[in-house]
This record gives C-alpha cells, sequence and structure tokens, in this order.
C-alpha cells in the first residue's frame, strides 16, 4: 500500500527562505513566523498522512453508493471528516466572523496540498465546500451570509457546484435549467445537472447547492444566467433544517477514478432556489469560486505527483534490477537498487524537479491572491488572473504525466492495482478535465488574459522575469539558472509577438498555439521559481544553514529543471510559429 510523509521542510523552506512571509507587508502575514507555521503543518501533516492516506485505497476500492436515494460515502469516511471537522481545518483561512481562523490563504493552500496528496476524493467534499463559502462571501446578501456560513464554515453543512448539464459543458450559454419567480421572492429551479461533485453524501447534515439557472428575462447565451442557493434542506428562520427540497439524486457516475467522492445526476423538480448576487449576472459571482477552485485544481495536480513520487522513489531504492553501468553499488547482493539507473533517476528527477518547482509556483500564487484579498493590490490580482489558468492547465497537465512516470518506476507492478500507483494516475487525470478543460485554460490565457488590461499583466510578468535575470549577472553560481531563463522568458516573448501579428487578421493562428504557449509560460513560470530557489538556498548556506544537505539537493534539483525542462520552450515556440495552417489544413471530412 503507497505511502505519504508530508513535505513539510519543503513548504517551510517555500514559505520563509523563498516568499519570507513573515516579513511581507500583507495584514495576517506577521504572525506566520517558522515555529507558528510548522506547529500548523505539523498538525494537519498528522491528519493527512495517519488518517486520509489510509483510507486513500479503501475510497478508490468502494466507491461511493446510492441506495434508495441516499448516497453513502466508502468506509472510515464519515469518522476522518469529523476529524477534519474537529480540528477546524475547513475555517483555516475564512473569516474569524464566521467562526474560521482568518489565517492567509497561502496557510489554506500549504494544508491543502497535504489533504489532497493524502486522498484527493476525500478532500473535494471540503474543497468544493470551501469554494462555495467564497462565492457567498462575494456575492451573498448579509442574511445569506448569517444563514449558511457559520455552518458550512464548520462543516456541519457542505457545498457544491453546479453548472454542467448533459448538452452544456464548456458552453454554458446552452444551459437549459429554469429558475421561476415565485409570489415570495424565491424561484422555482427546475433541470438536470451532471458530474456534480460531491452532489449528495452522508457526511453533513445538509448540503448547499449553487446552482446556475436561466431566470425569464435575461436574454441569450450566458446573459440570462443567475445563480441561486438551492438547500437540500430547506433552513427555517431560526437556523434549524425544516423540509426536503425538491432536489434528488439521479444517479452516481462510473468513473476512472476519484471513487471515493460522489459525481452525482441532480434532478431539480421545482426545487426552492434564492438569488445570490445579481439577476442575470450568475457568472460572475460564480467565477469567483471558479478562480479559486482553479487553483486548487492546479494543486490536485503536483499534489497527485508529489504522493506519486514518494512511493516511486522508495521504490527505486528498495527494487533490485541490474547493475549499474560504472561497477556495482551492491556488491553483496543479487543486483543494485534501481536508482542507480541513469534512465530511473532522470525519470525521478523529471518528478522531483517539476513538484518542486509546482509547490512554488502554487504558494506564490496563493500569496498573490492574498496581496489582492488583504491589501487591495490591484498589480497582484492583475498577474494571478494572468497566471490561473497556467497554474491549472500547465501543472495538471504535468502532474498527470508525473503520475505516470511514477507508475513507470514500478514497472509491470505500477499496472497492479495492489501497489496503488495506478490510483494517482487515475485520480489525476480528472484535474485536466474539470473546472474549464485545459484546452479552456490555453484559450482563456491566449484569447483573453495576455491582452488584459493592455497587456499591462504580462508585461510587468516580462519585467519581473527581466529584473531576476539582471539581478544575478556575472554571477557563475547562478548561471546554469539565469542562462536557460533568459533564452526561454525571450522564446515566450517571440511567442506573444506572433500571436499579436497574426492572429488579428486570423484567430486561428493564435488558437492553434494556444496549447503550446500554455506549456511555455508554464516552464517560464516554473524556471523562474527555481531561480528564485535557488538563490534562496545559496543564502541560505552561505549563512552557514545546518541542513546542507536539503539547500544543496535544492540547487541541484533546480539546475536539473533548467537544464532537462527548459528547452522545451524552443519546442513550443517553434509549434506556435508554424501557425494555423498544419493544424487547420485538413478538412473535417477528411480526418
Ligand atoms: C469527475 C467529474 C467531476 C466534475 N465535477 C463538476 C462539478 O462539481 N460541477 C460542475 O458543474 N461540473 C463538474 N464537472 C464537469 C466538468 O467541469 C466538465 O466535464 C468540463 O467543464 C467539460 O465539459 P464537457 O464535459 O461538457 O466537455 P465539452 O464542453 O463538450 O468539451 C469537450 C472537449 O472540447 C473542448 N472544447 C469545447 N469547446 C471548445 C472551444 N470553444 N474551443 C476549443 N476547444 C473546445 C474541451 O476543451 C474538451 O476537451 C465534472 C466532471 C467530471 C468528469
Amino acid at each position: 500500500m503507497p505511502s505519504y510523509t508530508p513535505p513539510a521542510r519543503d513548504m517551510d523552506f517555500i514559505l520563509h527562505d523563498l516568499l519570507q512571509v513573515g516579513a511581507q507587508d500583507i495584514p495576517g502575514y506577521a504572525d506566520l513566523d517558522r515555529s507558528f507555521t510548522a506547529a500548523i503543518l505539523d498538525e494537519a501533516g498528522k491528519l493527512a498522512s495517519e488518517v486520509l492516506a489510509p483510507l486513500n485505497p479503501v475510497g478508490d476500492r468502494e466507491g461511493c453508493r446510492l441506495e434508495n436515494g441516499v448516497v453513502y460515502t466508502p468506509t472510515g469516511f464519515k469518522a476522518a471528516f469529523e476529524a477534519m471537522k474537529q480540528g477546524g481545518w475547513n475555517g483555516l483561512d475564512l473569516p474569524e466572523e464566521y467562526g474560521g481562523q482568518g489565517l492567509p490563504y497561502i496557510m489554506g493552500t500549504a494544508v491543502g496540498e497535504m489533504f489532497v496528496s493524502a486522498n484527493m476524493a476525500f478532500n473535494m467534499y471540503q474543497g468544493l465546500t470551501h469554494g462555495a463559502i467564497n462565492a457567498i462571501l462575494t456575492a451573498g446578501s448579509d442574511e445569506q451570509k448569517a444563514t449558511y456560513l457559520p455552518k458550512m464554515v464548520s462543516l456541519d453543512w457542505t457545498g457544491t457546484m453546479n453548472l454542467t448539464e448533459p448538452h452544456c459543458g464548456t458552453d454554458l450559454g446552452l444551459m437549459r435549467t429554469r429558475a421561476e419567480p415565485q409570489a415570495d421572492g424565491s424561484y422555482a429551479i427546475t433541470g438536470q445537472k451532471i458530474f456534480i461533485s460531491a452532489g449528495d453524501h452522508d457526511l453533513a447534515e445538509n448540503i448547499i447547492h449553487l446552482v446556475l439557472a436561466k431566470a425569464p428575462g435575461g436574454g441569450p447565451g450566458t446573459k440570462g444566467i443567475s445563480l441561486f442557493i438551492v438547500p437540500k434542506f430547506l433552513v427555517n428562520p431560526d437556523g434549524s433544517l425544516g423540509a426536503r427540497n425538491a432536489v434528488s439524486v439521479g444517479k452516481i457516475e462510473e468513473k476512472m477514478g476519484i471513487h471515493g467522492n460522489a459525481t452525482c445526476v441532480l434532478n431539480y423538480d421545482g426545487a426552492r432556489g434564492f438569488l445570490i448576487g445579481e439577476l442575470h449576472k450568475g457568472l460572475s459571482a460564480m467565477f469567483v469560486m471558479m478562480n479559486e477552485a482553479r487553483l486548487g485544481v492546479g494543486l490536485q495536480g503536483y499534489a497527485q505527483a508529489e504522493a506519486a513520487y514518494q512511493n516511486a522513489l522508495a521504490y527505486a531504492r528498495d527494487r533490485l534490477q541490474g547493475r549499474d553501468v560504472t561497477g556495482a553499488k551492491n556488491p553483496n547482493g543479487p543486483a543494485d537498487p534501481l536508482i542507480v539507473h541513469p534512465d530511473i533517476r532522470r525519470n525521478l528527477m523529471d518528478q522531483k524537479s517539476f513538484v518542486e518547482g509546482a509547490r512554488a509556483f502554487t504558494f506564490w500564487g496563493a500569496h498573490l491572491l492574498d496581496r489582492g484579498h488583504r491589501l487591495g493590490d490591484k498589480d497582484a490580482e492583475g498577474l494571478i488572473s494572468l497566471m490561473t489558468p497556467v497554474l491549472k492547465g500547465f501543472q495538471t497537465d504535468k502532474g498527470f504525466e508525473m503520475a505516470v512516470q511514477a507508475q513507470q518506476v514500478y514497472g509491470g507492478h505500477g499496472y497492479i492495482e495492489e501497489w496503488g500507483m495506478s490510483q494517482f494516475a487515475r485520480d489525476a487525470r480528472i484535474a485536466m478535465i474539470y473546472e474549464g478543460a485545459n484546452g479552456i485554460q490555453a484559450l482563456d490565457l491566449v484569447g483573453r488574459k495576455l491582452a488584459q488590461d493592455g497587456g499591462k499583466h504580462v508585461m510587468a510578468f516580462f519585467e519581473m522575469v527581466k529584473a531576476e535575470v539582471k539581478a544575478h549577472e556575472g554571477d557563475e553560481r547562478m548561471k546554469g539558472f539565469v542562462e536557460p531563463l533568459k533564452t526561454a522568458s525571450k522564446q515566450m516573448q517571440a511567442a506573444g509577438m506572433f500571436f499579436m501579428q497574426n492572429g488579428m487578421k486570423n484567430p486561428n493562428a493564435a488558437l492553434s498555439g494556444s496549447y503550446d504557449f500554455m506549456h511555455l509560460m508554464g516552464h517560464v513560470c516554473l524556471g523562474l521559481m527555481w531561480t528564485r530557489m535557488a538563490k534562496a538556498a545559496y543564502a541560505a548556506l552561505d549563512a552557514g544553514a545546518a541542513d546542507r544537505d536539503f539547500y544543496e539537493a535544492k540547487i541541484a534539483t533546480g539546475r536539473y529543471y533548467m537544464a532537462r525542462q527548459l528547452p522545451a520552450c524552443a519546442m513550443h515556440l517553434a509549434r506556435i510559429e508554424s501557425g494555423a495552417e498544419p493544424v487547420m489544413t485538413l478538412a473535417a471530412d477528411r480526418f
């Protein structure tokens, strides 16, 4: 059975050596000193490794079941959910006013990574609730906040998001679910939603569904869409639970992974719903939830890769096959461990350098969100908005790829369910699809985000990279970081230039290269993170840090990423510059 060890040391490095959270001017950050964050990570790590991780294969094997309209989660999920509730983990970064602890989002991110690595399917019950809370915080009335938030923050009630319908996934303008106004000011919601994560279960006494539906008078397409709160059980004025609402589970989807999470078809048959936010402006309220959700899904990508990597590493140290070509490393044994072989090391280094780079990128993203929310820093908001499709799309593609590579280290045993490696790959796969499939993330990046606010944010990003490069010019130790970063950043600029020169007259010229651009930019972002991490590691070594092994490993891992991954940018640029012609020439009927 796979095991999980919380990467608290690496998180400490990112929080303190890299981002220096305690020295930031963001409200709440001054409290984040090393011992405080270590105490939180330690507690979260115990829950993750001792309670959630052992349940991961159980959830995978058992899945959820629907009996007489009631959804049951796998054995042990209820007790684990109770432990998560008692620990107050959902409220860690939520407002104290509603029962949370008010810590910065970056701490929720660190803790969230541990929970997701340990048991992604389980953590989605809490993760979806967290997103729903944010939507209510942003768009809800004071009364709605008072009614729903305390119970949701405590996890007595959970939340869901309901966008998808059978004929309407990416294209929300095709939505058919209707909201009819009622005399008492509520709405009657009728329609079918599919693929709803955590759609029903036995973990909480109520479920607060956030549902997108079309109310009369909104116009065609996405314009008429509004957002509604539709509780599973209606809530009485005194806060107690009232009648069962007219929402029922049609079925639980059979799926490739995340079996422990109930992905439901939900049928709304005139269910009572309450408008949240402005009428016909439902999408913007939902997008608040989706931006955080996209960051959370990007985190799922590398968090699954982390768990898979840990196990692949242990296996590579343990499994004896073949001899080191430069001389036996285990001469008294029948063979050497797998880790001596260059190709296994290449595989492990790919995983390690991606996971650590992605962790830094995600924590940096969370820090930008904190700057936006807590300081009102508009530049940080613009930057994180630009980065969101990259965090989601690049990291989930790579996360899946790395989970598959981890499986490869096990050879045939990786394909056998008993070892648990296939679950990481199967669970990681969904992150490439939901919250906007990765092709749509690329479209958002190239079609919208690059030009947002007149291209101000992407220009700021280029300036940031340039400043980083300049800061280390002439520093021999940093050469292996700065030069690849400089080259990759120029390639990213050349790609942007190609889009500007060709995209207006032929949008297909830009969109044919959008996926490559998302990956090119992902590598530049991780290259920037690795350059900064190398700088921080050298600084710690120069200051006489005790655990030299950690910092030296950090630098070696970064060098690997820069030398072995950044060259992919040249390939992505070449594909982008080939334009629409190779992609669009073949007529649809000639495929
Ligand atoms: C396990 C699971 C859990 C989910 N959880 C939820 C949930 O909790 N709530 C919820 O509302 N939904 C949920 N979803 C739905 C998920 O978000 C959608 O499946 C996803 O958004 C894609 O929609 P679709 O499946 O209809 O694909 P489609 O929209 O039909 O897209 C099919 C493919 O075409 C591409 N495509 C579509 N339009 C374009 C375009 N204009 N340009 C280029 N490419 C395009 C897409 O990238 C995709 O690859 C879940 C799905 C699954 C499988």
